[in-house]
């Protein structure tokens, strides 16, 4: 099976992500999040992404005093994955502390929808509290590559 993603032809079905690659996308996300760095906000957030072809990456949030300057964890998370040659991110969970699952903020999903169009995006709180979506359904008409084109 042959399949267009990102404007690059992948040959082959990619491998789902069992529940066993969720368990263990969850593990890394709050383990980031005790590394989170977030001593204005004090909202920790961890995240880890998985890539098509299977690794995993975390991230953490990285404020700044100089407050724009600061990164949210999923986009640490995904830069970290970009840097190493991984590509086509088919799973993302996202851990916080908060009362209700986070869902990724609005530059996030942006990043997130060019790099993996197919995403399915799980937030968890550490109280046990869970949401899923679809990148498609957070972001539904995205700006892509194709937006840059000229006439
Ligand atoms: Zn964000």
């Amino acid at each position: 099976m042959k399949q267009r993603v990102s404007g690059a032809t992948v040959v082959g079905t990619p491998s789902a992500t069992s529940d066993a690659d969720w368990r263990e996308l969850r593990a890394m996300a709050f383990a980031a999040l005790d590394h989170a760095y977030a001593p204005y906000s004090r909202f920790r957030v961890g995240a880890a992404v998985r890539s098509g072809d299977g690794r995993i990456y975390a991230g953490c949030n990285v404020e700044n005093a100089s407050y724009p300057a600061s990164m949210c964890a999923e986009r640490v998370a995904v830069a970290t994955a970009v840097a190493d040659g991984a590509r086509d991110f088919v799973a993302l969970v996202i851990a916080t502390d908060a009362a209700e699952p986070a869902p990724p903020c609005g530059v996030c999903r942006q990043v997130l929808g060019e790099l993996g169009p197919r995403l399915e995006v799980v937030s968890c709180t550490s109280r046990g509290g869970e949401s899923r979506w679809s990148v498609a359904s957070l972001l539904p008409s995205p700006f892509t590559p194709h937006s840059l084109d000229r006439s």
